[in-house]
């Protein structure tokens, strides 16, 4: 099949919801302009932007990271600058691969690079939380998501970043739809529209992969050849998220474009439950972060955490 936007090339891929088969050239450009368009779409980032990255090591969030490096070079007078920041929970054998991966690639595109680690923020790490926790009812995957949320807001304060972005793909939120939906946290589902979330200090969160498939991102990421761990956690499979991505996929593969069809409908309803949101924010009693009741979710992990440890 020859590529069907360029009509010159020899396709690789074909997108199956769209119809279209594409060239190698064509496909990426494809994923750079969506993300390209994503970022307008919401007003992600913004003239003179300072963009903290949160990479992990994986296909995402280096393919994120490529492309903003990418569109920001293409506008130089935009003045954007751009930092990669990756979390270090403390996952032995896990974690020790991709941070070499994430240096090496930063200092190959010329991109400032930071780790932060639980250990030195929370004086705990993931490999001991799995054992302080009182059952496994705390699972691996929502205890480390809260950390890493924390984490992350804590090194964007550090590294004084207007924007933090994250590599969330439309299966990641689709799948945290589902699993909010599921355990009856409604409110939540307003947290995943992709308008900005602009916190106190000015400071705000994006998603630029948020329109495009995660198998999308991992076929990018093949062909721009960017390296990346494939290794995953050892302790995800603990989470519902595992199945429901199976689920998904599935479907997709039985009815294709049944995804973005979710993702539209999930879109609707998260806008509107965003807007009936305030945006004055509680804090912490303890920590005196932004938090929706007296004492936040990372505080309450780190109290039930160290409060086993002194038994
Ligand atoms: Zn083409
Ligand atoms: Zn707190």
């Amino acid at each position: 099949m020859i590529c069907r936007k360029c009509q010159k090339i020899e396709s690789v891929y074909h997108r199956v919801y769209s119809g279209e088969y594409l060239c190698k050239k064509c496909f990426m450009r494809s994923i750079e302009n969506k993300t390209a368009k994503t970022i307008s779409r919401y007003s992600m980032i913004g003239y003179g932007d300072r963009v903290v990255v949160g990479v992990s090591g994986g296909k995402d969030s280096l393919s994120l990271l490529y492309v903003l490096k990418m569109l920001f070079d293409q506008h130089p007078n935009n003045g954007n600058e751009l930092v990669g920041i990756t979390i270090d929970e403390g996952i032995k054998g896990y974690r020790d691969e991709s941070l070499q991966i994430v240096k090496d690639f930063c200092q190959q595109l010329g991109v400032e690079s930071k780790v932060l680690s639980y250990k030195s923020l929370f004086e705990v790490d993931m490999d001991e939380a799995m054992v302080l926790r009182p059952s496994e009812k705390m699972s691996s995957c929502s205890m480390c998501g809260t950390l890493r949320r924390r984490a992350i807001d804590i090194a964007a304060e550090t590294l004084d970043a207007d924007v933090v972005a994250t590599a969330h793909n439309v299966d990641d939120q689709l799948q945290t739809f589902m699993i909010n939906m599921l355990a009856g946290d409604v409110e939540r589902i307003g947290w995943i529209y992709p308008e900005p979330v602009k916190y106190a200090s000015g400071m705000k969160k994006v998603k630029p992969f948020i329109e495009i498939y995660e198998y999308e991102i991992a076929f990018y990421a093949l062909q721009r050849e960017i390296p990346f761990q494939s290794e995953e956690c050892p302790y995800m499979n603990e989470s519902i998220r595992t199945d429901l991505r199976e689920f998904l996929n599935k479907l997709e593969r039985d009815h294709p474009g049944i995804k973005h069809s979710a993702y539209n409908s999930m879109m609707k309803i998260s806008r509107v439950l965003r807007s009936r949101q305030s945006t004055e924010g509680k804090k912490c009693s303890i920590c005196r972060h932004d938090s929706t009741g007296d004492i936040c979710s990372v505080c309450q992990t780190i109290n039930v955490l160290t409060s086993n440890k002194q038994i």
